[in-house]
């Protein structure tokens, strides 16, 4: 599966949104520290939202800046009407609350559908700003038209980036999902039986041939750096046996980029109220 190409499609399809919304959109970015893979992540991010049309506002702080500080950015971002997305790059360092942090952000403008208002819609099953990660993985899998209505489902990974609002969001296409972790007693056994497996734990090459059911389609959605190569959860030669694989790089990396894009718009139109925010 050609996450690039596809997600390259999202993209000029939400520059053609952000030219027809007839007024200007901004996501600002909020970076703490220097961690090089963040800072990459975030460049990324805004050279995306300026392609497609969409102010950014870069905020940063320095590593070790006090907890209040960034909480009072983000209420400051809260109320800035040119600010309609607002993104913290995670992770935070030790002295900040991520989760107190992602629930100081207006929630119609939590672009990495991280807060708890918009994680508990996704958990009943009527998703507003979801995590872009998953929703690339679903974009991926509706495009090459892959059948989730009963389909076994496996998510190696739990975390509430990932692996969670990945299942939630494969439960509400219907498939029968399971949910894998570091406490998984027969990992293989579950991947062998699973018609769809996404693989999001952070560990080179852990998903093997062997374990593949033949004709299956298998997300990878592991990001691992090997001797300066970077390498996927899955095997390279699984795909001698998946029916579908979305390698790594060049599979899930594009989507997420593409979704956060398409949750940018998509908030800015919960704001102007040209989208029904639930219970608003
Ligand atoms: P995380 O560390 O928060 O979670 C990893 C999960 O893997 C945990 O739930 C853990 O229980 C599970 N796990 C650990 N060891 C395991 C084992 N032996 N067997 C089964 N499960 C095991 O990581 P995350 O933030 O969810 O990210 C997962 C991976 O996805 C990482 O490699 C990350 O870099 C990558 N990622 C990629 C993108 C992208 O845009 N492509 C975005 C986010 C994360």
């Amino acid at each position: 599966m050609d996450g690039k190409a596809l997600g390259e499609r999202v993209r000029a399809g939400v520059a053609r949104e952000v030219a027809a919304l007839g007024r200007s959109i901004g996501l600002a970015t909020v970076l703490v520290g220097e961690d090089p893979a963040s800072t990459i992540y975030v460049r990324r991010k805004e050279e995306a939202c300026v392609e497609a049309g969409i102010e950014t506002f870069h905020h940063e702080l320095a590593v070790d800046a006090a907890e209040e500080e960034l909480l009072d950015l983000v209420l400051e971002l809260n109320q800035d009407e040119r600010v309609t997305g607002i993104l913290t790059q995670l992770p935070l360092p030790p002295q900040m609350d991520e989760d107190k942090v992602i629930a100081a952000i207006d929630p119609l403008k939590d672009v990495d559908g991280f807060h708890p208002t918009n994680a508990g819609f996704l958990l009943l099953g009527r998703p507003t700003l979801a995590p872009a990660t998953p929703s690339g993985v679903m974009e991926l899998l509706r495009a090459y038209e892959v059948e989730l209505e009963g389909a076994n489902a496996v998510v190696i990974g739990r975390s509430n980036i990932v692996g969670k609002p990945m299942a939630l969001l494969l439960l509400a296409e219907h498939a029968s999902v399971t949910i894998c972790h570091s406490r998984t007693r027969d990992l293989p056994a579950f991947v062998r039986a699973a018609d769809v497996v996404v693989a999001a734990v952070g560990r080179a090459r852990m998903v093997t041939r062997e374990m593949v059911k033949p004709g299956a389609t298998v997300v990878d959605v592991g990001i691992n750096r090997i001797d300066g190569k970077v390498v996927g959860d899955v095997a390279e030669d699984a795909r001698e046996v998946a029916g579908l694989l979305s390698p790594v790089p060049g599979g899930v990396g594009p989507m997420t980029i593409a979704m956060l894009l398409k949750n940018t718009v998509k908030a800015a139109r919960y704001q102007s109220r040209t989208l029904a925010f639930p219970g608003r």
